[in-house]
């Protein structure tokens, strides 16, 4: 009604396009053949969804430290062609790291005159450059802190945005297939991560602790309007999930093909068939007008921050049964004391206003677990009694050509 919902739709607009171009220029150099490259190997032993937050990652230090990404993706083992198979090529003009001084990661000294360089995985970067996540460009952190929720969410989406632009005939496909199932607002978007993730990595979560927070969702809807039909769009590993919700919950309609989750287990997931199917999930997942999934998982990690490209701050619009939200290797997240808590039992710990908190879990139940690293203290605090320290860290600021 005072017109700030369309402020902020031009002003995420108009971020999402400065970052886009920035990343298009970096990509594009005007002489490839001298331009500074950073070489990143696709074939990182892990998931997709692992995968496509390694190149992120890549992508990320290549923006910070300004030098052209080149991919090396032959013998994917998602798909033998490599990433073009079904992604746009990341660079239209430099793509060669033949020729110029080549070496490995090292300190700004050691690389300064290194044309071409060696990323290693997230996890052995050493040293650790500022600009790894949760970091934000300190040249657009005034505007992303006022439009958006959760401003490192927003910039790890528009990377992973810019990677994941479909060829065209994964975009038919995926128009078919939106076509085929009626995907239609509102949505909810479950992802239900089984198989090889149970008891290794995160808890079983059966059907029901999903569908308690959709329920929720509907019934919050319901109170503003109307609502005929409540879809779920469904996402797993685990076949037999789609059937048990269908019959447990019959006054839903749900979404999601048995067939791509069949394709999903361990026995079949390196494969072509495999990789449509987890595209078109995150895809749908990230298409939903919520999501209600495990944060311990990357897939539905990157569905939040492909969701977050969508709308001008849908940093909220998710529910996760167990993590908070976190990049894999992030710098730690910490949290301002915003008022002052006395602890009233032994798990928890006190904090004054001000102090510096490391989040490292959420238990959804008001009560954060972290360190306060201004006493030693490691324990539960309300977590409405403190606030995210967004990180800002100094980057190029490119010479952008519209100022
Ligand atoms: P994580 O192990 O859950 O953190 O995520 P990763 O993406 O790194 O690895 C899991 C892999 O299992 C995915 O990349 C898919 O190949 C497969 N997978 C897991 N969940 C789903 C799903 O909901 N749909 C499909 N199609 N595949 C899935």
């Amino acid at each position: 009604m005072d017109g700030l919902g369309e402020w902020r739709k031009k002003e995420a607009d108009d971020l999402a396009e400065l970052v886009q171009k920035r990343l298009h220029r970096l990509q594009n150099p005007t002489n490839c053949a001298d331009a500074k490259k950073l070489v990143c190997n696709v074939n990182k032993g892990c998931g997709y969804g692992c995968q496509v937050h390694h190149l992120t990652y890549c992508l990320m230090i290549a923006y910070g430290s300004q030098r052209t990404l080149i991919l090396n993706s032959k013998g994917w083992r998602y798909s033998h062609e490599g990433w073009e198979k079904v992604f746009l090529p990341i660079s239209d003009t430099c793509t060669s790291t033949m020729g110029g001084s080549s070496g490995h990661w090292t300190d700004e000294a050691g690389m300064k005159n290194l044309q071409i360089v060696d990323l290693p995985i997230i996890d052995s970067i050493k040293p650790r450059p500022a600009y790894l996540p949760l970091a934000i460009p300190d040249d657009l952190a005034d505007r992303l802190m006022r439009l958006h929720g959760n401003p490192a969410v927003w910039w790890t989406g528009q990377l992973v945005r810019f990677l994941t632009r479909p060829q065209s005939e994964l975009q038919r496909d995926i128009d078919q297939v939106r076509e085929k199932l009626g995907f239609l607002s509102p949505i909810v978007g479950v992802h239900i991560r089984r198989t090889d993730k149970v008891g290794t990595e995160a808890a079983l979560h059966t059907v029901q602790e999903y569908m308690y927070h959709v329920e929720d969702y509907y019934q919050k809807l319901e109170l503003r309007w109307p609502v005929k039909v409540k879809r779920v769009y469904i996402a797993t590993d685990e076949p037999r999930v789609l059937s048990e919700a269908r019959k447990l919950y019959p006054g839903y309609t749900f979404l999601g093909d048995e067939s791509v989750a069949r394709t999903a287990s361990l026995g079949q997931r390196y494969s072509d068939a495999s990789l449509r199917g987890i595209i078109l999930d995150i895809h749908f997942l990230s298409q939903s007008d919520y999501l209600v999934c495990t944060f311990s998982s990357q897939v539905c990690r990157l569905a939040y921050e492909m969701l977050n490209t969508i709308h001008p701050d849908a940093s909220a619009w998710f529910r996760s049964l167990d993590d908070i939200y976190y990049f894999g290797g992030q710098h730690a997240h910490n949290q301002r004391a915003l008022y002052k808590h006395e602890k009233s039992s032994v798990q928890e710990i006190d904090i004054n206003v001000g102090d510096v908190v490391g989040i490292a879990g959420n238990h959804w139940d008001g009560f954060s677990k972290g360190l306060n690293r201004n006493t030693g203290q490691q324990g539960l605090y309300p977590s409405f009694k403190v606030e995210d320290i967004v990180d800002i860290v100094k980057m190029p600021t490119y010479d952008d050509d519209d100022g």
